[in-house]
């Protein structure tokens, strides 16, 4: 058989533990068999992070910007335990954290779907995508405890030094906590069309939600923003794709999502999305089977998987102990990304692959051959069977090449 070819190269970004093992057998035994694949390789582990003095990390966000797609493997983000584990100079920053500071993008989780394990929301048929606006409020707030009695103020001053704002917080009678949180507008529309971008990439209806019946002045700014990028920009496009954008109040949003069948994207802000993607991705099953792609307001993408390194297993594998990880979110970050690659370079057969891939994984799955971490959670009276990570890769292999025979 011929290999599929691709013209543009895809960003590779290798990464840590578990996860870089489960890259290669990924690589080994699913795609280079099939695929003439050009990648520009970028190794994210944390020992060419060091070595690079982190380096590496910026100029795979930078090839990214370039060529457009990217795949990512989990990376380790190093604390202090980390700092001397790998003898590091210096705690490197979250590799996903400076890839979405130069993207400006935007994370939209999703969870893979089979039959065998049902979400414990009955009427959930198909998958929730969750957008997380991954920039300020809580996580950039300036907060303190006041432990006397005392006014609290909100103060702006402007770049000439004039004083334009000054209200009373609260007069404190006792001690307290207080708290100051901002958001800019330039981030709110980056949000707002990496989220229209994304509903109309994958056809599906985009709804946001914040709480703006309260904050009449913060979270009105994040639905008047959205509201005016739409009728502005993406209006047009949504009806002609028969998709639709929706608004609603958060609490609104929360009853209609428990009720609903799947098949949207959710909005959030910050805290929220952080809170319900935790919420949405243990109510359908697992982290392990939940994907994620960072998307950037110009339409950038990076693919990769929700979860972490599997430290926990990547130890037990160095001992020489047999492991069950489960690779199919990693799977998922390529084919997504060769699916993409293929879209924009109009190269069909590169999407086919993707679609046969994906189904192949689904298959494997439906016959009850899967990773140990989706034993315990299947329907009863399904026939399921552990198997380690290469063999679970092996089954999905035989599947592939039938069908691209
Ligand atoms: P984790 O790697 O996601 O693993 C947490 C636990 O979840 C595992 O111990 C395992 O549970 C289960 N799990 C996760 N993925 C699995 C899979 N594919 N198959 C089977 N089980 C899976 O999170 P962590 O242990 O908190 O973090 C480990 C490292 O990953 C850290 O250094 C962190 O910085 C990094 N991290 C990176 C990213 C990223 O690059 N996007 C994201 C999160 C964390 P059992 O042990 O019970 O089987
Ligand atoms: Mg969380």
């Amino acid at each position: 058989m011929e290999k599929i070819k691709m013209t543009t190269p895809l960003v590779e970004m290798d990464g840590d533990e578990m996860t870089r093992i489960i890259w290669k057998m990924i690589k080994d035994e699913l795609l280079l068999p099939f695929i003439d694949l050009n990648t520009e390789y970028y190794d994210l582990g944390l020992a060419e992070r060091e070595r690079t003095k982190d380096k590496v990390t910026f100029d795979a966000a930078y090839a990214n910007q370039k060529y457009g797609v990217s795949v990512k493997c989990a990376t380790i983000t190093p604390n202090k335990q980390r700092v001397e584990e790998y003898n590091l100079t210096e705690m490197w920053k979250s590799p996903n954290g400076t890839i979405r500071a130069i993207l400006d993008g935007t994370v939209f989780r999703a969870p893979i779907l089979i039959d065998s394990i049902k979400p414990a929301v009955r009427n959930w048929k198909k998958p929730i995508t969750i957008a997380r606006h991954a920039y300020g409020d809580v996580y950039k707030a300036t907060e303190y405890r006041v432990e006397e009695e005392g006014k609290a103020e909100l103060v702006y001053t402007n770049k000439d030094g004039k004083e334009t704002f000054r209200e009373t917080v609260y007069d404190f009678e006792c001690g307290g906590v207080l708290q100051g949180q901002y958001n800019k507008d330039s981030s709110i529309v980056s949000f707002a069309h990496s989220c229209f971008q994304y509903a109309i990439d994958t056809k599906q209806d985009l709804w946001f939600s914040t709480k703006d019946t309260i904050s009449k002045k913060y979270d009105q700014t994040f639905k008047l923003t959205f509201q005016d990028i739409y009728n502005k920009d993406y209006k047009e496009k949504f009806e002609e794709l028969g998709i639709t954008y929706f608004y609603t109040l958060i609490d609104d949003a929360v009853a209609r999502v428990i009720r609903s069948e799947g098949g949207y994207i959710w909005a959030c802000k910050n805290y929220d999305g952080d809170v319900m993607s935790d919420m949405v991705s243990t109510a359908f099953g697992s982290l392990a089977m939940m994907t994620s792609v960072l998307v950037s307001p110009d339409g950038k993408y990076e693919y990769e998987a929700a979860h972490g390194t599997v430290t926990r297993h990547y130890y037990r594998f160095l001992k020489g102990e047999e492991t069950s990880t489960n690779p199919m979110a990693t799977i998922y970050a390529w084919s997504g990304a060769l699916r993409k690659r293929g879209e924009l370079d109009g190269l069909s057969d590169l999407v086919a692959f993707a679609d046969k891939l994906e189904e192949s994984c689904i298959d494997t799955l439906n016959d009850g051959i899967m990773t140990k971490d989706l034993v315990g959670l299947v329907e009863k009276g399904v026939n399921a069977r552990a198997v380690n990570t290469l063999e679970f890769i092996r089954a999905i292999r035989e599947r592939l090449e039938k069908k691209l025979a």
